[in-house]
């Protein structure tokens, strides 16, 4: 499932083939992807605009129209785009200059959704906490959301009300980074504790980004270019490995469900104040 690197590595793609151009053409092919609206309105709403702009929040794409109106893609599982016909395509996107976007989804689980402008914000908000790369995302942030919450802190680290974009790999990846154990009670965490998890959260995500994500079963960006990230995973999908940091062999358990790799000694499950 693509998180925020992966989602800005394809914002950062998109943009400067999409901004400014008008969809001359859009044909959606696929019901679920619009559901519960009926696609040849989505599709007739999209027609003859022109992208202003397209953004990112937590892990929806946000392709602001010159008429007044947004679309918001969320890819969830398996959803890409692509300038290249693919299998899979739900819905096409035909530009002014002659190019040809694809959205494409395996699974089907992604979705589109057009809204007035002035609808986009309480939407988003409603279902993103604050950006984790922006200026609002502060350790005093962080530690009045942990401190709510007596669910294991990866658990609450997924909430994406409690840090938008962040999933499954970037979390694992981030506990890893502050040495903090993914079982832990959120609100058992001290202080010391939470800033290094605030802080590991944005290096893990820079991190992504740098590397144009990551490519994982279906993902590809929309030049086709594989990001290298998971060449980087510090301890995501590597249960029998050594640790980077200390050479112990990575374990892997699950939170919430989720398959959840972590270093048994360098995140032990008891505060570690004295560290
Ligand atoms: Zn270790």
């Amino acid at each position: 499932m693509p998180e925020l690197p992966e989602v800005e590595t394809i914002r950062a793609q998109l943009a400067p083939r999409l901004e400014g151009r008008t969809l001359t053409r859009v044909e959606i092919l696929d019901p679920r992807l619009t559901r519960p609206y009926d696609l040849f309105e989505v599709a007739e709403e999209l027609e003859g605009d022109r992208v202003e702009a397209v953004e990112r929040r937590g892990k929806y794409l946000v392709l602001r129209l010159q008429r007044g109106l947004a679309l918001l893609i969320h890819l969830r599982m398996t959803g890409s785009f692509g300038f290249t016909p693919a299998t899979h395509e739900r819905a096409v996107l035909d530009l002014d200059d002659g190019s040809r976007l694809a959205y494409r989804d395996v699974r089907r689980f992604g979705t589109w959704l057009v809204l007035e402008s002035a609808d986009v914000e309480p939407y988003l908000s409603a279902k993103n906490g604050v950006e984790p790369l922006g200026a609002r995302f502060t350790v005093a942030w962080v530690a009045s959301r942990l401190a709510a919450r007596r669910a294991p802190l990866k658990a609450v680290l997924l909430d994406q009300r409690v840090v938008a974009g962040l999933g499954n790999i970037y979390a694992d990846e981030a506990l890893w980074r502050a040495r903090a154990n993914p079982l832990r009670a959120a609100n058992d965490l001290v202080p010391e504790e939470v800033a290094r998890v605030h802080r590991a959260i944005r290096a893990a995500l820079r991190a992504g980004i740098e590397r144009q994500g990551s490519t994982l079963r279906d993902y590809a960006a929309p030049d086709g270019a594989e990001g290298s990230m998971q060449d980087e995973f510090r301890v995501y999908g590597r249960d029998g490995e050594p640790c980077p940091r200390c050479g112990t062999t990575i374990s892997k358990t699950r939170v919430g469900g989720r398959g959840t790799w972590f270093c048994p000694r360098c995140q032990p499950l008891t505060a570690d104040v004295l560290r």
